[in-house]
């Protein structure tokens, strides 16, 4: 099934009246807004999201700085013993730094992959009704 988006909040819907802002999003609604109003209000929203793809961009390079650091630190818990050899030290505080920025790296990276496929939906949503309208106008 298609995802329907508030054209007022772009709180996800579930019905035609938004929960979050009790905007009408029936088709006979809108169909009573002017072209122009349905236009400032998704072009309000494409604003909203570009900022948001920006915010979620940073958890991406922040959590891939973090999963390098984590990586350095996990490759430096493997000590060399006494005779030579590498041995895998997971009481080293090595380990319990790598373990730490990685599980945070992970958080983030998980955060971005939401917040990124959320506004990518939002996106094409608000870019389908925009094309609608423009293909209207040529008619
Ligand atoms: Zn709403």
């Amino acid at each position: 099934m298609k995802k329907h988006y508030c054209l007022n909040c772009q709180h996800r819907l579930k019905t035609d009246i938004c929960e979050k802002c009790s905007f009408d999003n029936s088709k006979e609604n809108l169909d009573s807004l002017s072209e122009h109003e349905i236009k400032r209000l998704c072009y309000l929203q494409l604003k909203q999201i570009k900022s948001d793809l920006n915010y979620a961009y940073s958890f991406l390079i922040v959590g891939l700085i973090l999963l390098v650091i984590g990586s350095v630190f996990l490759g430096l818990s493997f000590r060399f013993d006494v005779i030579g050899l590498r041995v895998f030290t997971p009481t080293s505080m090595e380990f319990i730094v790598s373990m730490i920025t990685l599980a945070v790296s992970l958080g983030l990276l998980t955060l971005f992959c939401i917040k990124f496929f959320y506004n990518r939906s939002r996106k094409k949503f608000n870019e389908e009704i925009l094309d609608k309208i423009k293909n209207n106008a040529k008619k």
